[in-house]
């Protein structure tokens, strides 16, 4: 059976980012650019007023008195030119009119009959900000590769960008499979379950900004489960969750084959999430998610997350990870890669890592309060508190 590391590699070697497309700025956020941005101008447009004050020339000395004969307010600049005994009232941002190279705080002047006088001598050029000092016109403002937070967007925005060229996010379809499933709001007969799976994965997959196609809930027969992926392929990524298993009911991989599918693997040698199926349907990534709700995050967040980035353009897709303290005792074991369900908190001068204490991958409540997962080698009885681990993070 394929290892964890290996499988990861697998899917992240399989998917490739979407192509780039062309949007306004004022839907990027989030988005990764997939060609430079450069700036249109240089910024700041024009030599301004880092303070509110007095613009003057030269730097006079103290007890200077020097004429106002003028004001120049950010978006009102003055119409005039300044010479060495005059001064204009000037506010943060505003135009230097020529002729003034220096800002003289407002605190540093007392202003009496039209004029100032220099309390606290300046230094000459002091408090301006000087034309392209930020950027020039075609400096690259934001390069390929980065995705474009609300800090970026700024930069764009002040640099004239109107349009991005950008790699868009996969759109996934979501299927749910099993004949024991019921949508939200039905109460469930005996032997019957709610489809928490689905929420589960939009949530998840909204929280991390992609959209999502819910496709509902597939029997367990062949026909029906056909219908549903030919329905998926619209997507970038289709996700199922059950029925990749071994049991008489799981029909999952039998439909996908009569649809051509390209299998990569299935099963991993991992805790939870063994059934872990994966391939390519009509060229587009496929996750076989395993049913088991635990299973299904785990996978979700091992496999899937990992690949979404990657073809929504992150130059690294892996799950980010910290190193914390465990505090508690783990008992481990096992013959697969185990992943647990844990907490991990900032405490004073460091990260504690705690163990969720129900980690059964039948159970939502494995999953409940947690933001990390622990991964425990094979061969590994005991973690012990106090110990050192790293973990994933599941919260990027
Ligand atoms: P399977 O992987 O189809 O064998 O499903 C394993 C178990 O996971 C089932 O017996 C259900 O208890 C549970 N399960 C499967 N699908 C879902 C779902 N969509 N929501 C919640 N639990 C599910
Ligand atoms: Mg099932």
């Amino acid at each position: 059976m394929i290892c964890y590391d290996d499988a990861l590699c697998q899917v992240l070697d399989t998917v490739v980012p979407l192509p780039p497309r062309e949007i306004s700025l004022t839907e990027a956020g989030g988005l990764v650019l997939a060609t430079p941005a450069r700036a249109k101008w240089d910024m700041p447009r024009c030599d301004n007023s880092a303070m509110d004050g007095f613009a003057v020339t030269g730097a006079p000395s103290a007890d200077a008195l020097l004429r106002i004969i003028g004001s120049s307010y950010a978006g009102h600049a003055f119409n005039g030119s300044l010479r060495a005994d005059e001064a204009i009232r000037i506010t943060t941002g505003a135009p230097l009119p020529p002729g003034a190279d220096t800002i003289i705080p407002i605190e540093d002047v007392e202003e009496y009959d039209g004029q100032i006088r220099v309390t606290a001598a300046p230094r000459a050029c002091q408090h301006v900000r000087y034309r392209g000092e930020e950027y020039r016109e075609g400096d690259i403002m934001v390069d390929v590769g980065t995705s474009l937070q609300a800090g970026e967007i700024a930069v764009l925005a002040g640099g004239g960008i109107t349009q991005v060229k950008v790699v868009p996010r996969p759109r996934i379809a979501v299927i749910s499979t099993g004949d024991e499933l019921v949508e939200l709001g039905t109460e469930p007969g005996h032997g019957q379950i709610v489809n928490s799976n689905q929420h589960l994965l939009c949530t998840r997959l909204s929280e991390c900004g992609y959209d999502t196609v819910c496709l509902g809930i597939g029997n367990d027969n062949l026909r029906n489960l056909q219908k549903l992926f030919e329905r998926a392929l619209d997507a970038d990524v289709i996700i199922s969750t059950g029925g990749v298993s071994v049991g008489d009911k799981d029909h999952v991989q039998a439909a996908l084959e009569t649809l051509g599918f390209i299998k990569k693997f299935w099963k991993v040698a991992i805790k939870p999430g063994k059934p872990l199926l994966f391939g390519l349907l009509n060229k587009k990534p496929y996750f076989g998610l395993p049913g088991n709700p635990a299973a299904t995050a785990a996978t979700l967040e091992l496999f899937a997350l990992p690949a979404l980035r990657k073809m929504a353009g992150w130059p690294d897709p892996q799950t980010s990870r910290r190193r914390g303290m465990l505090t508690s005792d783990v008992r481990c074991g096992g013959n697969r890669q185990t992943f647990l369900w844990c907490k991990l908190e900032w405490f004073e001068d460091q990260y504690l890592v705690t163990v969720r204490q129900g980690q059964g991958s039948g159970q939502n409540r494995s999953i409940q309060g947690a933001n990390a997962l622990l991964s425990v080698p094979v061969g590994t009885k005991w973690l012990m508190a106090g110990d050192m681990v790293d973990v994933q993070l599941i919260n990027n």
